[in-house]
Formats: C-alpha cells, sequence, structure tokens
C-alpha cells in the first residue's frame, strides 16, 4: 500500500484541501512553494506513463480537482503551476500518480 493510498484510507494524516469521490487533494509535507498541493486519484494508477484510455475521465477530473484547488487557495489570479513527475528522471518519488499544484511565488523556468 503506498503512503497516499494510506492517506486516503485516512490511516496517517494530512492536511486535507479537497475531496470528492474520485480524488483527494492534500498540502505537500515537503512544500516547495508557499501552496504545494497534491491530487490524488482514489484509484491506484501508478504513474502517467501507465495511465489508459479508459482512465481519460479521470485523468480530466485530476485536472479540473487542480483548478479547483488553485481557485480554492487564491492562485488563479496570481497564476500556478501543475505538474507530474514520471520515473527517475522525472523526480517521481510515489509510485502513485500525483498532480502537484504549486503557487504563491514566481516559479522559475526552465525547471531544475
Ligand atoms: P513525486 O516526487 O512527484 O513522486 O512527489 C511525491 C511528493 O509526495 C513529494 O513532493 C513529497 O514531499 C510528498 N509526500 C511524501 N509523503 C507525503 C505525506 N505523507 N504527506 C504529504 N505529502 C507527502
Amino acid at each position: 500500500m503506498s503512503i497516499f493510498e494510506k492517506i486516503i484510507a485516512r490511516q496517517i494524516p494530512a492536511r486535507i484541501v479537497a475531496e470528492t469521490d474520485e480524488w483527494i487533494a492534500f498540502h505537500d509535507i515537503q512544500p516547495q512553494a508557499p501552496v504545494h498541493v497534491l491530487v490524488v486519484p482514489k484509484k491506484v494508477i501508478t504513474r502517467i506513463g501507465e495511465a489508459e484510455d479508459s482512465d481519460a475521465l479521470l485523468l480530466g477530473a485530476l485536472l479540473l480537482g487542480a483548478k479547483q484547488v488553485a481557485r480554492s487557495l487564491g492562485l488563479l489570479d496570481s497564476g500556478f503551476r501543475v505538474v507530474l513527475n514520471h520515473g527517475r528522471d522525472g523526480g517521481e518519488t510515489v509510485p502513485h500518480l500525483h498532480v502537484h499544484v504549486l503557487g504563491g511565488r514566481p516559479l522559475g523556468w526552465p525547471p531544475g
């Protein structure tokens, strides 16, 4: 069971921002920006490269979830970034798909 499954099952605590039947959003434990929230599907998809065509609606719901989080935390005007990390070079550390929502400061480009 991944750490995010344990958060979904309320076995370990998290600072939850929003939740639907399909996903849960909570603050990252090691924030890289003043706002750093993860939007995590309740269905286990290991990483974006393993998503299936049948996950299309769920993937769309995650992006709309990211928008909802950004709006509720006041980022729509200032701006924000949505990130998915896949694999070693992508910087993935938790093998359970999650959408990072980062904002609250200017974010550099290209990313490190
Ligand atoms: P990634 O590197 O894209 O796989 O992102 C995993 C993210 O999960 C990192 O930003 C971690 O800081 C975050 N993280 C790991 N454990 C927890 C936890 N228990 N609660 C909240 N965020 C976590």
